[in-house]
């Protein structure tokens, strides 16, 4: 069988078992592309599932079919669905209103919570990751006074233009899917990539760029890991050429209750994360070292009274506030993260026995797992991007579909919350052998 004939075949099975969620999609046309955001359509399924009901680490479609959830949402979920702590607190607040645009005593000790979790000084809340990477960029521009910044090829930050740049046969420019865009980021946009130290120290040498913002561990072009030093080489570079290092840890907020940095001696300038921060509930927060709000004093000072700056005011909210002390106390805590990261060690093993001899290999930071379609680990997202195969990945995806597996569908990541059992791991492990012998037939 060859591979279209594959993923035909597996079109039809699909299709066979989601007679409701078909029709369903026949009735969406009130909605673009039949969903409210266009990536519900990026899953490898011909039409979308859709959700009755989601709850620990598993989610059930309106068919009748359970899955084992290791996309998560992509994140927002990683502690599990449907929290019992999570939901009670909301429906409390909900009934003591959400948006009042002023704090409430719990705000000061959600901030003292962040400020000892991530040893960050200061701190503010935003309602997406994306926003609170656009508000870090423009407090680095306006406190060092430079206008660019620098982003490393094949990293994703969110709806945030500033970082749609990318390297296409190492040229830089605007990414293809930056729709509607009539400014060259690149004007601004510094691209290189990853694990090039020659490259980020030639770009830095410039001394034009306000701040790097990366993710410690590039997590949205399949999963690409530091080498060696690199992050502290990186964190010295920047020291010396008077760039700020910015780190977001929306999706490696899997590595430890701290995240990534904390867990390995990195000490960013500033810090966001955000998605599981507020369990699922739009919500993102960033934080500062003392150094650089004393910084950000002084260039608030510059814009004068009557402007306190730009955001929205949805943000910080009760219901967020809420959502976030839940998170923080009652649900990403350490014995969480020690089933999650076992949890991903043992599904890391699972799939280095059964893909041993096929050319994939798997990478993961904590609890995020990521199988890679190549033979060896990808140092860059020119690597990553040599071994891509479109049609493999959407082949994969609906097979582990129709065994009843979601994985996130950009790539092959999956996801270990706390209340994933290993039973479920077992079943991720088995569809992938089983895919694995598939792929011998048509590769
Ligand atoms: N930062 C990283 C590393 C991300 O992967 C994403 C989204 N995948 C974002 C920021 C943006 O998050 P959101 O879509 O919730 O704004």
């Amino acid at each position: 069988m060859t591979l279209q004939d594959f993923i035909s075949q597996q079109r039809e099975v699909f299709a066979s078992a989601h007679s409701l969620s078909k029709a369903l999609s026949e009735q969406a046309s009130a909605w673009r592309g039949g969903v409210p955001m266009h990536w519900m359509r990026d899953w490898a399924s011909p039409f979308p599932i859709f959700v009755k009901s989601a709850s620990g680490a598993t989610l059930t479609d309106v068919d009748g079919v359970t899955y084992d959830d290791f996309c998560l949402g992509d994140t927002p979920s990683m502690f599990g669905h449907a929290r019992a702590e999570l939901t009670d607190a909301i429906a409390d607040q909900a009934g003591r209103g959400v948006g009042y645009m002023l704090p409430m005593p719990l705000t000061n000790v959600v901030g003292d919570l962040l400020r000892e979790r991530f040893a960050m000084d200061q701190w503010q809340v935003a309602t997406t990751a994306s926003d609170a990477n656009r508000a870090v960029i423009r407090w680095a521009r306006a406190i060092t006074g430079r206008d660019r910044i620098l982003v490393f090829d094949g990293c994703y930050h969110g709806m945030v233009e500033d970082c749609f740049v990318a390297l296409y046969d190492g040229v830089p420019s605007n990414k293809a899917g930056l729709i509607g865009q009539v400014h060259d980021q690149t004007r601004t946009t510094t691209v290189v990539p990853f694990n090039d130290l020659p490259a980020l120290e030639a770009a830095l040498a410039t001394g034009d760029i306000a701040a790097v913002l990366a993710e410690p561990v590039m997590t949205n072009c399949g999963m690409i890991r530091p080498d060696a030093g690199y992050l502290e080489a990186l964190r010295d570079l920047c020291t010396r050429r008077g760039a700020l290092l910015v780190m977001d840890e929306t999706h490696t907020l899997s590595s430890a209750p701290g995240g990534y940095c904390i867990a390995n001696g990195l000490k960013p300038d500033m810090f966001v994360v955000g998605k599981a921060i507020a369990g699922g509930i739009p919500a993102a927060v960033w934080g500062v070292t003392s150094e650089v709000a004393a910084r950000m004093d002084e260039a608030q000072a510059r814009i004068g009274p009557g402007q306190s700056g730009i955001g929205t005011t949805l943000s910080g909210n009760a219901l967020v506030m809420r959502a976030i002390h839940t998170v923080l106390t009652q649900i990403a805590t350490q014995p969480a993260y020690d089933r999650m990261l076992s949890g991903a060690e043992y599904l890391v093993a699972g799939l280095d026995r059964v893909t041993a001899d096929l050319p994939w290999c798997t990478v993961h930071v904590g609890a995020r797992v990521e199988l890679v379609f190549a033979p060896e680990r990808p140092r860059n997202a020119q690597d990553m991007r040599r071994f891509l195969d479109h049609d493999l990945l959407d082949a994969f995806h609906l097979f582990l579909i129709n065994r009843g597996v979601l994985i996130a569908p950009f790539h092959n990541m999956m996801l270990i919350s706390p209340q994933t059992q290993t039973q479920a791991i077992d079943r991720l492990v088995d569809a992938v052998d089983a895919f694995g012998h598939h792929y011998r037939e048509f590769s």
